[in-house]
């Protein structure tokens, strides 16, 4: 009879799950797991930081749409793993961490590395748990890939202790289940389908707020036929971006503030009332404003605010359930409502309108978007972070698909661009991926440049250099700006090189071009570090983005 290792079988079960790259860290005691994985033909991906591998699994996840995979080993290797939970906790991603643990027999008596995971690791996930006997591990394999993607889809962990990892069984005590369906699509109740859409075609001024939600169950068609049927503008979150493209006429983001306090109904799909949407409060919405309401979490419905209709089930079903019941009317193409939301996007354009212009030196961030945009494709991936350059990147740089725009989400987690657009690029190969850095968020994942390097992901990483450590603190300290300027501006694109990749330093925006297409050309991962002026340009926010009081000092 033939014995196998743990290794041998959670790999065979994940492989049955349809895992073929795993986002790793090599360590103690997963090696015999990598080992198990490499001789299946799985892709490892081997990172620096346990953060980073956790980040760049769930955004392949999320993108592609299949299970997200990352390893780490133990104790610190896990801990240093939580904050990934936590942005996949917060962004309704499927993400599978699998961390390794102190041998079963040595629990609670201080082993190497021994540390409180599972405990750590549960407030952030759907699903946790230890699986103390190798033959438990397909069973768990499986059911943490079938819960984490179905529902909201959230991050499950599984704490392998050594002992199970090394030990071995005969394969015939062993049984393995066939890989998890894709995730049920629940259809919503007949008659809330009747009420949302009479709702909705009686509101004088509706907006479609769409988000995430709508972007995992791959409902960007449905939902561009029901915007275009109903005309009803639309308003995305950060990353519902490119769901209906950027370039649509009734994108309403350039008129935003004014879309959502003049809506008098809102129709919240893929999306929550959190932050992001001001938690559907005044002043930033009307304080009467109807709410139509569409989320697989029957428990999200009325979170926030009360819901006038609710519409529980998945949301590429329901936009088609709707759709039905819509059949071929189309509103009026012209209202006024349409017509005062194209006013207000042309002052907010012409606000922005001199920093855009500039030909300033050092640029502007403005400046900077300008000119990179002009070299990407339209189906190229967009991540960013930094408070400033993730900001303007909303503003400047568009998307036209679904899952093409990754950013600090919910949870402004700082440093996730650069394993985000990792991810991006494993999920996409041969596409573009432009990963905007600010050059502090840079610090937390930057040498994952590296892991691009030797796994030849060919992304371009740009760094916005504007030699200081960012907004809150920059305000807070008022003059004080010793404490959060760097003395001089860091050479990144030398690091860049050090690394085998390729670098560029860009100090005027007429440089940008030129820069892009050699790296571009160069065929590597390029780094291109731009020298931004520590002068904030930004336009003035109606409100406190945090408090949501208007207006006070930005800078
Ligand atoms: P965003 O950051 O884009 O505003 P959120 O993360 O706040 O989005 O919200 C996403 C919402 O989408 C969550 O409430 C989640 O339950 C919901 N969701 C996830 N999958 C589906 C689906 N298949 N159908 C409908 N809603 C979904």
């Amino acid at each position: 009879m033939a014995k196998v290792t743990g290794g041998d079988i959670l790999t065979k079960q994940l492989r049955a799950e349809g895992v073929d790259v795993v986002f790793n860290i090599g360590a103690d005691p997963m090696t015999l797991i990598s080992a198990a994985m490499a001789r299946e033909g799985v892709r490892l991906i081997n990172f620096r930081h346990e953060q980073a591998n956790g980040l760049a699994a769930q955004a392949y996840g999320y993108i592609t749409r299949r299970p997200g995979v990352a390893m780490v080993g133990s104790g610190p290797a896990m801990t240093n793993a939580i904050t990934a939970l936590e942005t996949a906790r917060s962004n309704c991603w499927p993400f599978l961490l699998i961390g390794g643990n102190a041998d079963v027999n040595k629990r609670d008596r201080g082993d190497f590395q021994e540390a409180p995971q599972l405990a750590a690791a549960a407030p952030f996930c759907k699903w946790s748990v230890a699986v103390d006997d190798p033959r438990q591990l397909p069973y768990y394999a499986h059911q943490a890939i079938q819960k984490m993607m179905s529902g909201r889809p959230l991050p499950v962990y599984l704490d392998l202790p050594a002992s199970t990892i090394a030990g071995q069984v005969e394969e015939s005590e062993v049984t393995y289940f066939p890989g998890a369906p894709p995730p049920a699509r629940p259809l919503a109740d007949p008659q809330a389908i009747r009420d949302a859409v009479k709702a909705i075609s009686e509101a004088k001024r509706p907006l479609l707020l769409l988000g995430k939600g709508l972007a995992w169950s791959d409902a960007a068609d449905e939902v561009r036929q029901l915007v275009d049927r109903l005309q009803i503008p639309f308003v995305a979150s950060p990353m519902g971006k490119g769901i209906i493209p950027d370039d649509h006429p009734l994108n309403a983001q350039g008129a935003r503030t004014f879309a959502l306090q003049n809506a008098d109904l809102v129709f919240l799909a893929g999306a929550r009332f959190n932050w992001i949407f001001h938690f559907g409060q005044a002043p930033r919405f009307a304080p009467d404003v109807k709410v139509v309401q569409l989320d697989i979490d029957p428990s999200e419905i009325g979170n926030g605010r009360p819901t006038d209709v609710g519409l529980v089930g998945d949301a590429k079903a329901v936009l088609g359930q709707m759709l039905q019941e819509v059949g071929r009317k189309n509103r009026p193409i012209e209202t006024p409502w349409l017509q005062a939301l194209e006013t207000e996007k042309h002052k907010n354009a012409e606000a922005i309108a001199g920093f855009v212009n500039s030909d300033q030196a050092p640029m502007n961030m403005y400046q900077m978007y300008r000119e990179v945009v002009k070299m990407m494709d339209r189906d190229a991936t967009v991540t960013a972070d930094g408070e400033n350059t993730m900001a303007i990147s909303r503003i400047m740089v568009p998307n036209y698909l679904p899952r093409h725009r990754l950013d600090a989400g919910p949870s402004g987690c700082m440093g996730v661009s650069t394993p985000y657009a990792i991810g991006a690029q494993v999920a996409n190969p041969g596409k573009q991926v432009f990963s905007f850095n600010g050059d502090y968020a840079f610090g937390w994942n930057g040498f994952e440049t590296e892991t691009a390097v030797r796994n030849k992901l060919p992304i371009v990483f740009i760094v916005a250099n504007n030699v200081t450590i960012g907004g809150p603190q920059a305000r807070e300290l008022g003059g004080n700006r010793s404490v959060t300027e760097q003395p001089t501006g860091i050479r990144y694109d030398r690091i860049m090189q050090e690394f085998g990749g390729h670098g560029e330093l860009v100090e005027t925006p007429q440089q940008i071009r030129p820069a892009l297409e050699r790296a571009l050309k160069s065929g590597k991962p390029s780094l291109v570090n731009v020298v931004i002026s520590s002068q904030p340009a930004r336009k003035k926010q109606a409100h406190d983005w945090m408090t949501g009081r208007s207006t006070r000092q930005q800078y």
